[in-house]
């Protein structure tokens, strides 16, 4: 199948309703900034094939798209005992929700919501440096140098209240080992790397070839493991949308309230769309209607 002509006519297709609905995150004020009316895509096939339309090259913040590269580093470094203290249930709540967190003693239903990715992240620390591990992950995947965006992780330290109340509901519980701060300090890094269409589609490749690496073919994650991951992105990777999400696109996906979505079609190939403007679940509205219109246009999906 040719992907870059499919590419080219979702951006013309989206192209007139740039900018027309949606907002951006703005309760990131370094996010609230960026224009709305961008969009990009961008491809790879497992056979290295790439495709890229729109502002494909563009840098943008992947907020939490880094939860999925987190959860890749922490099952990779701890196995199954990183299930100890975090669930793989869709929430059904807000990310940033501290109710069901009380209810259930500060376990986090899964790994894509803030607490379970704040409760990986204190794992990432228990072994290291979880700053430069997921740099230098992110870098290894897309064979280029990818950094973190220090306006975005200053501005989500200044006013990240609600994660600073889940780190330490959940060190309440005793479910955090390391200082709060400075798991916290990690997590709003991973949340400001900037990274683009292509680096995202290059660097998720591993999700689409059972867990071997996009350019090297090192086996990061067992097939199994590969598999767990895409089966959360397609029941929790979207926040509160995930139900629509597989109804609609079909396919597993995780999404950032800088408006990126990363999608996979296993054994095929991985895509990247962005658009900066958020419907109300906090999903990129032109990103999800692309999904929409290339599963429907290629025919792809898991089911
Ligand atoms: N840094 C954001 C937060 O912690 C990530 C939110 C997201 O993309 O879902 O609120």
């Amino acid at each position: 199948m040719q992907f870059q002509p499919i590419l080219e006519e979702i951006v013309e297709t989206v192209r007139p309703l740039l900018g027309a609905q949606g907002h951006v995150a703005n309760y990131i004020p370094a996010l609230a900034r960026v224009p709305a009316a961008q969009f990009g895509s961008a491809l790879r096939t497992c056979d290295g094939q790439e495709a890229q339309a729109g502002d494909s090259g563009t840098r943008f913040s992947i907020q939490s798209i880094s939860k999925l590269f987190a959860l890749t580093l922490g099952m990779g470094a701890l196995g199954d005992a990183l299930w100890d203290r975090i669930g793989r249930e869709p929430s059904g709540n807000p990310f940033n929700s501290l109710v069901q967190l009380e209810a259930e003693q500060g376990t986090p239903r899964n790994p894509f919501i803030n607490a379970g990715a704040i409760a990986v992240t204190d794992r990432l620390v228990s072994q290291g440096d979880a700053k430069a591990a997921l740099l230098e992950l992110l870098s290894s995947l897309c064979n280029e140098p990818v950094h973190f965006d220090e306006e975005v992780a200053a501005s989500e330290a200044a006013t990240g209240f609600r994660n600073m109340a889940l780190g330490n509901f959940m060190k309440s519980f005793g479910k955090i080992d390391n200082d709060v701060a400075a798991v916290l300090d990690a997590y709003f890094h991973h949340c400001a790397v900037g990274m683009s269409c292509l680096q995202l589609a290059r660097a998720t490749g591993y999700l689409c070839r059972d867990g071997r690496h996009p350019f090297s073919g090192e086996q990061l994650l067992t097939e199994r493991q590969t598999r767990r991951i895409n089966s959360l992105m397609l029941t929790c990777g979207t926040y509160d949308a995930a139900g629509e999400f597989a109804f609609r696109i079909g396919l597993p996906c995780k999404s950032g309230v800088g408006g990126g979505i990363v999608a996979v079609v296993p054994d095929r190939l991985s895509l990247c769309v962005w658009s900066p403007a958020l419907d109300a679940t906090g999903n990129s509205l032109l990103g999800m209607h692309a999904l929409e219109l290339f599963t429907t246009r290629t025919g792809l999906s898991v089911f």
